[in-house]
């Protein structure tokens, strides 16, 4: 299985998103630490590693553990804002450290939608330059955009603006809003869309790439409004080729493997022909609204065979629709057996190391960065997230 591992080696960041799931905290990596997570996956048989954040340029030891990385065979993969790699400098750098593959986060092309979203001006220039340099370094490219109330009439204009000017760019990600976690929780009201509000322009994107013979993947997005392009959902390709994920988060909940891919199901669910393969809704309860969502009366079998015979993704190659289904019966029937996850997160009862570390210099900088972070939430009429501090403990924006 084509297993690919996070590692977010820093939980800081240069822009300022109200919507961030993974804001600052004081936990920190050393490339030391960072090695022990690497050597992890690899010893997981995991394909490769992404390395994430938090700004993951911001972590001066980012081309050392890229190196460190493709040395021992993995992919190695960067999410990143833009904004470091704007300088053709560290570009060339991060290209000869190893970097094969960046995801830069893209949410509008229309420059007044970006700056509200990132809450820093003049963002946009430097995320299109580091599409241009990490082109030049050979280094792939993929755009990557989180669908919030900002942006969701306007996704098919953001792909013609790619297919345009970008040609070189093949691969395109959603990630649908997920309100669970960080200020994205605190902040929902100002970036919170109705599913409905994006259904038409995303699929109108999906199209235009689809017919360009580009390819995407869209992440938390319940399959009926994907319709005809539900094979390109994360989730349902994980259910359906039976993947997991790790994520090696830098704060309290340290690594999370997840095996799991089903959220909250509306009850109309229960009669959907996709309900099996379906992610649901990525909420809990309180960000989306459950009436939104509609049972779908269409194949579930075609997507399958959709994916398990894509040929650009040769994961799962060389097995019948009728292999599978044995396969996948035997998968829901071991997981109904051990139920749902406990809590919010699934680590599939594993022991996984915990890495990311607190200490006096840490706490120092973080406390520092928290009060530099709220002046700024306080200017831009954004909420602060509750952040944990350290071993779980939780203090509010006016603990600090
Ligand atoms: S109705 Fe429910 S199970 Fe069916 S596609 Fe929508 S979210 Fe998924």
């Amino acid at each position: 299985m084509a297993n690919l591992g996070y590692l977010q080696v820093v939980r800081h960041c240069n822009h300022f998103c109200g919507f961030c799931s993974n804001p600052s905290t004081p936990y920190v990596h050393t490339f030391e630490t960072m090695k022990v997570l690497v050597d992890d996956f690899v010893e997981r048989g995991y394909y490769g590693v992404i390395l994430t954040g938090g700004e993951p340029t911001l972590h001066e030891e980012l081309p050392v553990i890229a190196r460190y990385a493709r040395d021992q065979g993995l992919h190695v993969r960067m999410i990143t804002n833009g904004h470091k790699l704007a300088d053709p400098r560290f570009a060339k750098e991060l290209a000869e450290a190893g970097l094969q593959h960046v995801h830069v986060s893209i949410y509008s092309v229309r420059e007044d939608v970006e700056e509200k979203l990132r809450g820093i001006p003049k963002t946009l220039g430097r995320a299109f330059q580091a599409l241009h340099n990490a082109n030049e370094n050979g280094i792939d490219i993929n755009i990557n955009c989180v669908i919030t109330k900002m942006n969701a009439d306007h996704l098919d204009e953001n792909i013609e603006y790619f297919i345009e000017n970008h040609p070189y760019i093949r691969h395109f990600v959603w990630n649908n809003l997920d309100p669970s976690m960080g200020r994205a929780e605190t902040n929902m009201n100002s970036y919170m869309h109705r599913l409905a509000e994006c259904e038409t322009s995303l699929h109108r994107a999906l199209r235009l790439l689809h017919n360009s013979g580009r390819t995407f993947r869209v992440e938390k997005m319940p399959l009926c409004y994907l319709t005809e392009f539900a094979w390109a959902s994360t989730e349902t390709r994980k259910i359906v080729k039976g993947e997991e994920r790790i994520v090696h988060f830098l704060d309290s909940k340290q690594t999370v493997r997840q095996t799991q891919w089903g959220h909250m199901y509306a009850d109309g669910c229960r009669i959907c022909s996709l309900r099996t393969i379906c992610g649901g809704m990525f909420d809990r309860g309180d960000g989306y609204d459950p009436a939104e969502l509609y049972p779908v009366f269409v194949d579930r079998d075609r997507i399958v065979s959709q994916i398990i015979h894509d040929g650009t993704d040769p994961s799962y190659a060389g097995r019948s629709i009728d292999d599978w289904r044995v396969e996948f019966e035997a998968r829901l029937e071991s997981a109904q057996q051990m139920g749902p996850p406990e809590g919010d997160y699934d680590n599939g009862g594993d022991q996984t190391p915990e890495i990311g570390f607190v200490n006096e210099s840490s706490m120092r900088l973080f406390s520092k960065k928290r009060k530099a972070e709220s002046r700024m939430a306080a200017r831009k009429g954004v909420t602060m997230e509750t952040t944990e501090v350290a071993l779980g403990e939780k203090r509010s924006q006016e603990a600090w």
